[in-house]
This record gives C-alpha cells, sequence and structure tokens, in this order.
C-alpha cells in the first residue's frame, strides 16, 4: 500500500513529462501503478468515514472521476443542507441518455461511497447522495444560483483539473455541452457547444480547454463552441460520440 506522499510525489513526476521507466527507478513504482495513477484511479484511503480534505490529504483519491464529477456539478449540480450537518449532492441527468446517468453514478460512488439514489422527474432522473463531506469536495457550495455568485477553484481543485482536464471537460460537455452536425452543402461538420450563465464556469470551461490546446470561439454571451476539425477530433477522443441517440426524430445532436 503507498501512502499519500508516494502518490504525490509520482503525481508530479508524471505531470512534469517524466517517463514511467524513470519514475520506476526514481520511486519504485511499477509502471503499471503509474500508469494507474496517471489516469486518476489512485488508491482508496483505509479510512473511508473521512472525506480526504477532512483528512489533511492534499489530494482526494479517484482524481479523474472526481474531474469528471466537478464539471457535472458545476454543470447541472447543486449541494443542499438537512439536518445533523448532512448534505445532499443532486445531479440532473438527462433521460434520453442513460449511459450518462449510469457514468453519473458510478463518479459520485467513487468520490464518496455512500448510497446513490435515483429519483425520476419530468424528463430527467436526479441522481443524489447524502454525506456530511460533499460541502468539503465542492466548496463552491453556497446560496443563490451559481451564476449569480463567484465560483472559483480551490487550489486542490486546480490542481485536480490541471492534472485531468480531459475528464473535467467532459462533465462539464455532458451536463451542459452538446455535440451537433452542421450540414454545408449535405456534408455533416460535426461541432462542440458548450453553454452556461455563469462566466466564471464558462472562464474554467475554456482555461481546460486551453490547457489541451482545444481551440474554441465564444458564440454569444453564454455559449461557447469548438469547431475546428483538429479540435473536434480531440474531443471525440474523450467525449463523444461514442453511441448515437436512436430517437425516432433523431436531430443530429448526440447528447
Ligand atoms: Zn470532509
Amino acid at each position: 500500500m503507498y501512502g499519500q506522499d508516494r502518490v504525490k510525489e509520482v503525481l508530479e513526476l508524471v505531470e512534469a513529462d517524466h517517463r514511467f521507466s524513470e519514475i520506476f527507478r526514481k520511486t519504485g513504482v511499477s509502471r503499471w501503478t503509474i500508469r494507474s495513477w496517471a489516469r486518476g484511479d489512485l488508491p482508496r484511503r483505509r479510512a473511508r468515514a473521512q472525506c480526504a480534505v477532512c483528512a489533511g490529504s492534499p489530494n482526494v483519491p479517484s482524481q479523474g472521476p472526481y474531474a469528471y464529477l466537478l464539471g457535472l456539478y458545476l454543470g447541472d449540480g447543486c449541494i443542499s443542507s438537512h439536518p445533523r450537518g448532512v448534505f445532499k449532492l443532486q445531479i440532473v441527468c438527462c433521460n434520453a441518455y442513460p449511459w450518462l446517468i449510469g457514468e453519473c453514478e458510478l463518479a459520485i460512488a467513487e468520490v464518496l461511497p455512500n448510497r446513490v439514489g435515483r429519483v425520476p422527474a419530468t424528463g430527467c432522473t436526479v441522481m443524489s447522495s447524502y454525506s456530511k463531506h460533499w460541502p468539503c469536495l465542492f466548496p463552491q457550495h453556497g446560496p443563490g444560483a451559481k451564476y449569480k455568485r463567484p465560483i472559483q477553484l480551490a487550489s486542490c481543485q486546480q490542481a485536480i483539473v490541471g492534472r485531468f482536464p480531459a475528464p473535467f471537460l467532459r462533465g462539464l460537455l455532458h451536463s451542459d455541452g452538446c455535440r451537433v452536425l452542421n450540414w454545408v452543402n449535405s456534408t455533416a461538420y460535426p461541432r462542440y457547444h458548450f453553454s452556461n450563465a455563469s462566466a466564471d464556469i464558462r472562464a474554467l470551461f475554456g482555461a481546460a480547454r486551453d490547457r489541451l490546446r482545444i481551440q474554441w470561439t465564444p458564440n454569444n454571451a453564454h455559449n461557447l463552441s469548438v469547431a475546428r476539425r483538429a479540435s473536434v477530433a480531440m474531443l471525440d477522443e474523450f467525449v463523444g460520440p461514442k453511441r448515437r441517440v436512436d430517437l425516432p426524430h433523431f436531430d443530429g445532436t448526440y447528447w
């Protein structure tokens, strides 16, 4: 079992673009384990009663799923307080894309292994999980809609999004984005759109894309788009389209 210091040391070397074989020689951690950590599959802490933040760790476990869940939370999530210091995380998932509901459920369970509930609503399913630690993990929790107040990432969140910009973008796009086909002279050109009323969240979206060198342009006050072929191809590698929506009146929007 590797300690958090060893995990941190390895991730810093990965981030500095050291080769896995070189990191193995420096740290003694196997290349298979390094590759797994680099993907975000970090070792679980033994004590799961506390969250990583309360335990004083600079790294939450399962950083890849955390980055994805952070994107979902900033897009379509909220945290509400309940009696005895308990909080409920809710993520709204559209019923048209059931595989995304499953992915959301897995991400929540990875980040905090409490029971994940599904509440059916009109056209959507609300995923929920109770814990005292959701505000520790998502300090953006606060009164009022997210677009009406400043949304800044804590330093540990910035580090995670810096290491895992792809799952973060995936979460943002799964909640507030879509992939559409733009038809020009009978040829379909795929493009991505992202829409959010919060300028801060749009800036986070743009920063993650800049980190991956994905070109984007503002469409209007609340919308950004990715239309360059190379950038769309990069997003296709980790966002979509992986499964086409099989609806009777499919309009070219994948999710
Ligand atoms: Zn906590």
